[in-house]
């Protein structure tokens, strides 16, 4: 069966097919696929943000679709950067390191440095059948950047139990406990549980 991956980023589209390799699933991204497609994320939530996202492929193409949407929560900021993670601060020109700094200026001085990485992922089917999973990596906000790997706010996060930065962490180390990791490892099993039913 073909499923369209909500998006372009080869770095995305590696970890959906080693996730979706042992079932019979023929994975491409939208640029293979040929759907030019890029729906305004206007969800409040990152559940509703993956459902836009692979609605509108599964529309465009007439194929299941699917999407991911995450981002990074931090108590003491209510909740933000949230939904908005990929542009925290409301400029597309700006970097990763930009977005993180403006985090650790936030949260400078401040004591409750609670925070989690949330995923969100969503296959539509044609017949309108949805598949929904969501998973959270729990961690802290450090004081300031540590590590050269991972990208966006890993520098500055460090999960509950390690003593090293995501940006710190082999990408297997991470992939192993990470958001996205946890919801594809659901996502697969609620995907055999569908196929099963069939
Ligand atoms: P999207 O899910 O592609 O819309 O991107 C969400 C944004 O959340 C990314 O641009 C990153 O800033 C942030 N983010 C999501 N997952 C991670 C992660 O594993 N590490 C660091 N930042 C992340």
């Amino acid at each position: 069966m073909k499923l369209i991956l909500a998006s372009n980023n080869a770095h995305k589209l590696r970890e959906f097919r080693e996730l979706f390799r042992t079932l019979n699933v023929e994975l491409l991204s939208q640029g293979e696929a040929g759907i030019h497609v890029d729906p305004e994320e206007t969800g409040e939530t990152f559940a509703e943000n993956a459902f836009i996202k692979a609605e509108a492929v599964m529309k465009a193409s007439g194929l299941p679709a699917i999407a991911d949407d995450s981002g990074l929560c931090v108590d003491a900021l209510g909740g933000a950067p949230g939904v908005h993670s990929a542009r925290y601060t409301g400029n597309h020109n700006d970097s990763d390191v930009d977005r993180y700094e403006k985090v650790l200026r936030e949260m400078r001085g401040v004591t409750d440095r609670s925070a989690r990485f949330v995923c969100s992922l969503c296959c539509v089917f044609p017949n309108g059948d949805t598949l929904r999973t969501e998973a959270a990596m729990e961690g802290v906000i450090l004081d300031g950047p540590r590590g050269e790997n991972g990208f966006g706010y890993d520098p500055i996060f460090q999960a509950l139990g390690y003593d090293r930065s995501n940006s710190e962490l082999s990408m297997e180390e991470k992939n192993a406990i990470s958001h996205r990791g946890k919801a594809l490892q659901k996502m697969k099993e609620e995907w055999e549980k569908y196929h099963a039913d069939k």
